[in-house]
């Protein structure tokens, strides 16, 4: 129908440090209400692609130096990682950044801190995030330190829900955790995706789990895209089975 997806990549370029070239011409669209995966071996440029979007880059001395990216059909490139929280896109950073001494329910506040919400509001929002995290009420008073890796994933998954988002960028959530709490991740990602629309980026080295959660995938190798297509025609494909499926 014309309208723009809700995210767009185009052709960008990312360098670190002035000369380390990572991204060479990445290229990549998540329509409205969608779950795209992000799919490639260590070091492709996956992490580093979700930061140019989130414009969390600077903090490592990278910079997008060619291409652009958009948002509802708006440049975003030049926002501060705050503004972009504030229309809608959140990063949920590799290897589940909590507050190990503050208890779960302190860590799913912090996420609200860029809203101006009554009580009540936060309220609201925290016990619907605890329908959707049905673990994290369970466990809403202990020190979110001392609980698992899976729920240690929920929290920061549960901490970015806070802010409200439309677009969520989700950076390997499957390390590190066993198959089944994996799978339970990634119900929780459809859940949302299906109830709430959020719409999903996911960067994943999980070939075969990110597949079958997802609408849509792009295969990054070298800091470029080289195969995209439908979560099904990937699934299916011989190269995708060849290089990508059983390498996690
Ligand atoms: P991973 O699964 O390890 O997160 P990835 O596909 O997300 O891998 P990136 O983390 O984006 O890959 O890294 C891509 C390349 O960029 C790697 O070669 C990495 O060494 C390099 N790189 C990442 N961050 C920096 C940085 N701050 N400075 C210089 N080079 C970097």
């Amino acid at each position: 129908d014309g309208a723009p997806p809700l995210l767009r990549v185009k052709n960008a370029e990312v360098i670190y440090d002035h000369v380390i070239l990572v991204l060479k011409g990445v290229n990549l669209e998540v329509p409205e209400g969608k779950i795209v995966s992000l799919l490639g071996a260590n070091g492709a440029g996956k992490t580093t692609t979700l930061k140019s979007i989130s414009n969390l880059l600077r903090t490592e001395r990278g910079e997008v130096t060619k291409g652009s990216i958009e948002y509802q059909g708006v440049r975003i490139d030049r926002l501060e990682p705050h503004e972009m929280v504030k229309m809608g896109v959140i990063q949920v950073m590799e290897g589940r950044h909590c507050f190990g001494h503050l208890t779960v329910e302190e860590n799913l506040l912090t996420g609200a801190y860029t809203r101006r919400a009554s009580r009540s509001e936060i309220k609201h929002d925290l016990e619907r995030i605890y329908d959707y995290l049905p673990r994290l009420r369970a466990r809403r008073t202990s020190q979110a330190g001392y609980t698992s890796g899976g729920e240690q994933q929920m929290v920061a998954v549960g901490r970015a829900l806070m802010a409200r988002p439309k677009m969520v960028l989700l950076d390997e959530p499957s390390m590190g955790l066993a198959p089944q709490v994996v799978e339970e991740i990634f119900q929780i990602v459809k859940d949302l995706n299906q109830k709430e629309g959020v719409s999903f980026l996911i960067a994943e080295q999980n070939t075969t789990v990110a597949l079958r959660y997802s609408d849509y995938g792009y295969i990054l190798e070298n800091g470029r895209v080289v195969m995209e297509g439908s979560a099904q025609e990937l699934a299916a494909s011989d190269d995708v089975k060849e290089f990508y499926l059983g390498l996690s």
